[in-house]
């Protein structure tokens, strides 16, 4: 059957992962999660110090970009089939996701050189379709031809208290919820008023807000548009969302 690509953008926490991710198992396409690589990227860079105290070396970061210093790669883990992010071979994914990258992946995204740098690797991880890949500039910049394009969204407050309890369970017991909320919104600000690949949707993204929906509703909508996204590549070839 024929593959497309299909591109998930949306705010921080709001559960676009989750969605991305049940697709990619229930059809059989590769997930790709873009801000894996930039926490990547981040917790090299305060690693190295070179980001400290908010303030980023760029000209520093640069350089390690430029000679091939940092390599992010994702493996399947084989017990839960979830893709772990590594960084220069050593899995992150705990490091990654926990407050202090969290608090300071927005300003890293948002200089280009990095985004240059991340973006044609994941345009090189669809070259051969077959792949869902969710983000915040995969239907604008990524992949602006991709057959579906979904922009998911949810209130500030629903989607902190969702990662909030999310942090909980893996025992992070130093986070509270009134500090998810400020990096959800400073997340959020950043990202949407950032020069380069500003967060918006695309003109053709369809528009999820889940703040009512439960996991299961919204991984079933998003079945239904892709079987109808695959069947209307089907019958035109050349259709483009
Ligand atoms: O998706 P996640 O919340 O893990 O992304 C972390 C951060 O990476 C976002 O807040 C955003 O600043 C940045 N990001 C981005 N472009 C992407 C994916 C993530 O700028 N395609």
């Amino acid at each position: 059957m024929e593959k497309i690509i299909v591109a998930i953008d949306g705010h921080s926490s709001c559960g676009k992962s989750t969605m991305a991710k049940a697709l990619a198992r229930a059809v059989g396409y590769i997930y790709v999660d873009t801000g894996a690589m930039y926490r990547c990227v981040t917790l090299y860079a305060l690693r190295h110090r070179l980001m400290e105290n908010g303030r980023i070396y760029e000209f520093a970061l640069l350089q390690h970009i430029r000679l091939g210093y940092i390599k992010v790669t994702f493996q399947l883990d084989p017990a839960t089939h979830q893709p772990l992010a590594r960084l220069n071979g050593e899995v992150v994914e705990s490091e990654i996701r926990g407050m202090e990258v969290s608090n300071n992946v927005s300003p890293i995204a948002a200089l280009p050189f990095v985004r240059t740098f991340l973006v044609a690797q994941q345009q090189a991880m669809g070259r051969d379709k077959g792949i869902v890949m969710d983000g915040r500039d995969i239907a604008t910049v990524v992949f602006p031809q991709a057959e579906l394009k979904v922009f998911v969204t949810a209130t500030p407050e629903v989607r902190a208290q969702r990662r909030y309890l999310e942090l909980q369970a893996k025992g992070d017991t130093a986070a509270n919820y009134d500090d998810v909320l400020r990096n959800v919104q400073e997340r959020d600000y950043i990202d949407t008023h950032r020069s380069v690949a500003p967060l918006r949707p695309a003109d053709d993204s369809l528009i999820l807000d889940n703040s009512n929906l439960t996991p299961e509703q919204q991984n079933a909508w998003l079945l239904t548009q892709f079987h109808q996204r695959v069947n209307q590549s089907i019958i035109n070839p050349n259709l483009h969302c």
